[in-house]
């Protein structure tokens, strides 16, 4: 099987500023992609309207920018790809691998056990709505264990049916599921290889079992540790993680590397920005990413 040429990307949602956590995931995303001299896509998830805060997209498009980051082709954003989730939702109820379900958020807390996603549903609608009225589309899991390997996390195993249940695709407040969207979306940009933090790592099995139902490629996959304050929280606007600064020195970067286990030389300290990003890219080595699901730094 010929190889693809390597399609990499940088996937935020415009929920807040660039900070740490954010930077990570393009800077690995970037190196990556940069040592295999392939594509760097960036796409805006902007899928969840009632999520986002207005200006952040820009912003996170003008910290990158500065930081050195260099894109390329157009900037996609998924609030102009709602057609192709549709289609997809089409195909796979066509497929009968969708199912319409009238279960509340509710209803499904109090019939199915604790996931590893929230409570597992229990499979109520997959008979047929039985006079509920439609709120969801769900995609229908078979009870087999999956497999997959990750470039970073190596080799792992998830039970779907067990551990997660039949997912939602298309939500009841008419909104496609994220689940969907980058399925749908990595597909359409031709991606390669996703890397991205371990807190995606269980969402995995899902999307490549969407990938296998429409038929896509499969990318390959890579989990960087997810970076956690000292309180095991992950670094989110919601619990205060500082927005990274207008970048005046390389500190930040240097900082990124080093969560990634790069070595960058103290000398590195007062290079420039593209040097900066030469020596990470001439160094960069995936197998040297600590394979940790979590690491706390401390931004303060
Ligand atoms: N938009 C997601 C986030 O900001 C990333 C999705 C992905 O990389 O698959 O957490």
């Amino acid at each position: 099987l010929k190889s693809r040429p390597y399609v990499g990307r940088f996937a935020p949602s415009p929920t807040g500023e660039l900070h740490f956590g954010s930077l990570l995931a393009a800077t690995a995303s970037y190196l990556d992609a940069k040592a295999h001299h392939g594509q760097w896509l960036v796409r805006i998830e902007d899928i969840d309207k009632p999520r986002e805060i207005p200006g952040a997209a820009d912003k996170i498009l003008f910290q990158l920018d500065a930081y050195g980051f260099q894109w390329d082709g157009h900037i996609a954003r998924q609030s102009a790809n709602l057609d192709a989730y549709q289609q997809a939702l089409t195909q796979l109820i066509a497929d009968q691998r969708a199912f319409c379900c009238g279960c509340t958020r509710k209803q499904v807390a109090e019939a199915g056990y604790q996931g590893i996603d929230g409570p597992v549903y229990p499979g109520t609608c997959r008979q047929g709505l039985q006079g509920k009225s439609a709120r969801t589309w769900r995609f229908q899991v078979d009870q087999t264990e999956h497999d997959f390997s990750d470039r970073i996390q190596g080799q792992l195993s998830q039970n779907i049916a067990r551990d997660v249940g039949d997912f939602v695709l298309r939500r009841a407040d008419g909104l496609f599921a994220y689940q969907l969207a980058v399925v749908v979306d990595d597909a359409c940009q031709g991606i390669t290889d996703v890397v991205r933090g371990a807190d995606l790592l269980d969402s995995t099995p899902r999307q490549q079992l969407l990938q296998i139902a429409l038929g896509y490629p499969q990318p390959r996959y890579a989990h960087f540790p997810l970076a956690v304050n000292p309180q095991q929280q992950k670094l989110s606007k919601q619990n205060r993680a500082p927005a990274v600064a207008y970048p005046t020195t390389g500190d930040l970067l240097i900082q990124a590397f080093r969560f990634l286990g790069l070595n960058p030389p103290i000398s590195l300290i007062t290079a420039t920005m593209p040097e900066i990003w030469h020596w990470g890219i001439a160094n960069w080595q995936i197998n040297q990413v600590p394979t940790l699901r979590q690491r706390v730094i401390n931004t303060e």
